[in-house]
């Protein structure tokens, strides 16, 4: 008899595999950022970076220090690294808070004979793979997922025992990766499906857009994991970023959960809330410097425009005609006041009085002189981090957890 009824969490990795993408960057305090809206939108996890590479620490550290303080709702914050038993140590003495990691070992014939080239073997991957996690359960971690990158181009067979010895040695979960995108809903449905029953393990289920089918894969290997009694947890990036042709779409795959025929029997972890969506993927193509397509799914500019005749005169006439779901459930509708006056910006060169006349628009007050010295100079170290004028939010963070903003700015190469 099956008592748990399986759910479908969100696992965002912008703040990894996004920002590990070509071309796209994002200073500590837009990683920060985008941690804080995926909170408020009720994602489950935030693979937050890479603690291992030093120019994270700080910025890893003060994460964990504000979700301590109560800054974050529930999100979990987690860590990439590859599964050695060196880097798991070298992380946790950097990261000590850490306590959610993903592990990645390669588990494709084509990697392990054309990228490890004989240094290991089928065999020993499970070998570093189970230290790995032995030691990371050894140091405290409380939430061990193993990545099987490489996944979808894996022998099953193969992947299947990877994923019990992962089990056994204290896994909680199996990452699919299909790290080249190669696989196709109905290809991923039944490979996802025999894992997960064989396993009994949840599933995150991590896909790359290299044929279009991203979201699709994704949703298909959700359900697989479901079917087998197991939950999963689809790894996302907002405005679909990521790899080459990027990542699952965070609002997309939510969307496609909500109102995708045939998924009413699934259940999405009802923490999400669709409502910063578009806050949030405004904010990324911002903090990116990359546009929304304008048929972007959801958040697109034309994804609730008509002006075909037909079209507009059924929208006009009730919206179900022509739109599947409503613009304000993804929290557009709001107009957006544009200042095409005087404007006083906050910057890397501000003044007192400036910066005064900005946090008050933002009805922010000072106690005193000397705290607002203080935030202004936390101000000026941001903007020269971005290198772009601070939004209103980023300048109410700064505000209000200041300790947390100092840390975030302060990196010792
Ligand atoms: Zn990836």
């Amino acid at each position: 008899m099956m008592t748990h009824k399986p759910k479908i969490y969100l696992l965002d990795v912008t703040n990894r595999d996004g920002v590990q993408t070509s071309r796209i960057c994002l200073s500590k305090l837009q990683k920060t950022m985008i941690n804080w809206y995926l909170d408020q939108m009720g994602v489950f996890q935030s693979e937050f970076g890479f603690p291992l590479t030093r120019h994270e620490t700080n910025y890893l550290n003060a994460n964990l220090e504000l979700a301590e303080l109560g800054g974050f709702s529930r999100i979990r914050l987690s860590g990439w690294l590859r599964a050695t038993k060196d880097d798991v140590r070298g992380a946790l003495k950097l990261v000590p808070r850490l306590k959610y990691l993903n592990l990645s070992i390669s588990t494709s014939d084509q990697m392990i004979v054309h990228k490890f080239k004989g240094k290991l073997d089928h065999q020993s991957i499970i070998r570093e793979m189970q230290e790995a996690v032995s030691e990371a359960k050894k140091l405290g971690a409380t939430g061990v997922g193993v990545n099987a990158e490489d996944a979808s181009r894996s022998n099953l067979e193969y992947l299947i025992e990877f994923a019990l010895k992962a089990k056994e040695a204290g896994a909680d979960r199996i990452r699919y990766c299909d790290t080249l995108g190669t696989d196709t809903p109905f290809s991923i449905y039944e490979r996802i499906e025999s894992l997960a029953k064989q396993v009994q393990l949840p599933i995150e289920v991590h896909c790359h857009n290299d044929l279009g089918l991203v979201v699709a894969n994704s949703i298909a290997g959700a359900r697989a994991a479901a079917d087998a009694g197991q939950d999963s947890y689809i790894n996302t990036c907002v405005n679909g970023m990521g790899e080459r042709a990027g990542n699952a779409d965070l609002v997309s795959v939510i969307l496609a959960i909500k109102y995708g025929q045939g998924m009413s029997g699934y259940q999405l972890d009802e923490k999400v809330d669709l409502k910063m969506a578009w806050k949030i993927c405004k904010y990324a193509s911002y903090a990116f410097g990359v546009p929304i397509p304008i048929n972007q799914p959801g958040v697109g500019a034309n994804a609730f425009a008509h002006e075909s005749g037909i079209h507009a005169d059924g929208a006009l006439k009730d919206r179900r005609n022509y739109e599947l779901y409503d613009f304000e459930e993804l929290g557009r509708g709001e107009p957006e006041i544009i200042e095409t006056g005087r404007k006083i910006t906050a910057g890397e060169y501000s003044g007192i009085k400036g910066f005064r006349n900005v946090y008050e628009k933002l009805e922010v007050a000072f106690k005193d002189d000397a705290e607002a010295t203080r935030i202004l100079e936390l101000v000026r170290y941001a903007n020269v981090h971005n290198q772009k004028p601070l939004v209103d939010d980023e300048l109410n963070f700064i505000a209000k957890y200041p300790d947390i903003a100092h840390k975030i700015f302060t990196m010792t190469p």
